[in-house]
């Protein structure tokens, strides 16, 4: 890959050390405004309690804006045979603040088997600002999470923030880590895995919309342009992978792209947890952008006029370390439609491995089964670590589970649940691991989540 070094600098420096100011005190502390940050520090401060969501951008969203997602998963399951909405409770609410500002499209049927649902950036960003601040969240944008310290050692007692008002520190009795990277977790000690273990993992993705597309000629260019693809390789072309996703946002002159694929010099995925992988992929990942658009340009009807709106502020990361938790969700779970007596919501998205070159889905039987399986408590809590709870693309699940429940539907449903965790473990005085799971399953229904245990 152009513009990838791998050299390592063998050499240290000792920072002094130093007091740090403390910026506040927090019942609830929640690091990342993703779609799993957003629900934790919404449910938490819905139920009451003081609680501060940090975000390194100016947003929130996580990948939904800063990486130009622009399109909800995992809010539906094919329940035999039947398209359903089964996600709801916090996000409900965010979906009703962003119609509200004119931006999200219907669902839209996708692979023939399940429905997907397009959004605009901007209302998304205006429409999970409104909605914490509405349940009285505090936010602080603009501030990077750099470490943790621990007291006793088992127990997260503070996180580093670096920001442009210098280096803090916030306090907390609960943490939840919705960085997706599981950089809190990591910190403090709480064990992980990485990728699939043989080196790789989930495959990154720089997005891109287009605008000026003329919707009649365009057609179902989602059909279409995978078939101009087919014929392009038969003239010697190559792209960065198959399956694309080309689709119309709310308004129809606007489309998004999900095409491009970054990989290593020896053909493995690139590390989103890694500062010089990540340069080097933004920079691969606007040229694998411009390239795929001359393409669409030249050949897909509706597209001669068109031009790239927006490459999104970052690359599109899918994976990296993922944290073992009490329990891991695996592929099989996926699959098998599977149950659990803890659950805290469902998942109805299919395995979607983005492997080298391609994307392999693998679907529970439809109609056969329901459709979707229960997500655990027990996937958010991490091992070692007494004060803190993990939700969203990082939380306790297999390479192959997380490749399902890793989308935004799973992301809110586990955020929701980890917010609500964390009030009941304050109120009751107790461990995250000993709260009463009944009394947390009827205070997620009380909120709107669907809990699955109606359908078999
Ligand atoms: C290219 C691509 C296409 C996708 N397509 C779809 C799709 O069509 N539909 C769908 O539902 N899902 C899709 N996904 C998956 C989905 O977007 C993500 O898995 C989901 O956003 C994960 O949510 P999360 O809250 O766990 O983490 P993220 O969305 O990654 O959010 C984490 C947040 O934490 C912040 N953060 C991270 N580290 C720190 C730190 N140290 N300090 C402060 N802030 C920090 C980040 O800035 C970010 O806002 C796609 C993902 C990619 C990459």
């Amino acid at each position: 890959m152009r513009g990838y070094h791998a050299e390592m600098s063998t050499k240290s420096i000792r920072e002094p050390e130093r007091d740090l100011p403390v910026r506040g005190e927090y019942d609830v502390v929640v690091l990342g405004g993703g779609p799993a940050g957003i629900a934790a520090a919404a449910a938490a401060g819905m139920l009451g309690r003081k609680t501060l969501l940090i975000e390194r951008y100016g947003f929130l969203g996580g990948m939904g804006t800063a990486a130009g997602v622009t399109n909800f998963c995992g809010l539906h399951a094919n329940v035999h045979g039947e398209i359903r909405r089964v996600v709801h409770g916090v996000a409900d609410e965010l979906l009703a603040r962003i119609d509200r500002l004119g931006g999200l499209n219907a669902p839209h049927v996708t692979f023939g088997k399940i429905a997907a649902q397009a959004y605009d950036t901007a209302a998304y960003k205006c429409a999970a600002d409104d909605l914490l601040l509405g349940h009285g969240v505090d936010l602080l944008f603009h501030a990077l999470g750099a470490g943790v310290i621990m007291e006793p050692d088992d127990t997260i007692r503070a996180l580093i923030l670096e920001t442009k008002s210098g280096r803090m520190a916030v306090l907390g009795r609960m943490f939840i880590d919705c960085s997706g990277d599981g950089d809190l977790a990591a910190w403090s000690g709480a064990p992980f895995e990485l990728g699939d273990g043989r080196g790789s993992m989930l495959y990154p993705t720089m997005m891109f919309r287009v605008n000026g597309v003329d919707p009649a000629a365009a057609g179902e260019a989602w059909l279409t342009v995978p078939r101009l693809m087919d014929e392009a390789e038969t003239r010697g072309m190559r792209f960065p992978r198959k399956k694309p996703v080309v689709r119309p946002q709310k308004n129809p002159i606007e489309w998004r792209v999900n095409v491009t694929q970054m990989k290593k010099p020896d053909g493995s995925a690139l590390n989103g947890a890694d500062v010089d992988e990540l340069t080097a992929g933004e920079i691969e990942g606007r040229r694998q952008a411009m390239e795929f658009f001359e393409f669409l340009k030249r050949e897909a009807p509706g597209f001669g006029n068109s031009y790239i709106v927006d490459t999104p502020p970052q690359l599109g990361i899918r994976e990296t370390r993922r944290v073992s938790g009490h329990y891991q969700l695996t592929r099989e779970d996926v699959l098998s439609c599977a149950s659990f007596p803890d659950t805290i919501g469902v998942n109805g998205w299919p395995i979607e491995a983005h492997v080298a070159g391609d994307v392999k889905l693998e679907w529970p039987d439809i109609p056969g089964s329901r459709g979707f399986n229960h997500l655990p408590y027990r996937m958010l809590l991490p091992q070692k670590v007494r004060n803190l709870l993990v939700a969203g693309r990082c939380a306790s699940m297999t390479h192959e589970g997380q490749s399902a429940a890793r989308v935004s539907g799973g992301c809110f449903v586990m955020g929701q649940a980890a917010g609500s965790a964390a009030h009941l473990a304050l109120s009751g005085n107790s461990a995250l691991a000993e709260i009463p799971v009944e009394a947390l399953q009827g205070l997620l229904e009380k909120n709107g989540v669907y809990l699955g245990r109606d359908v078999n």
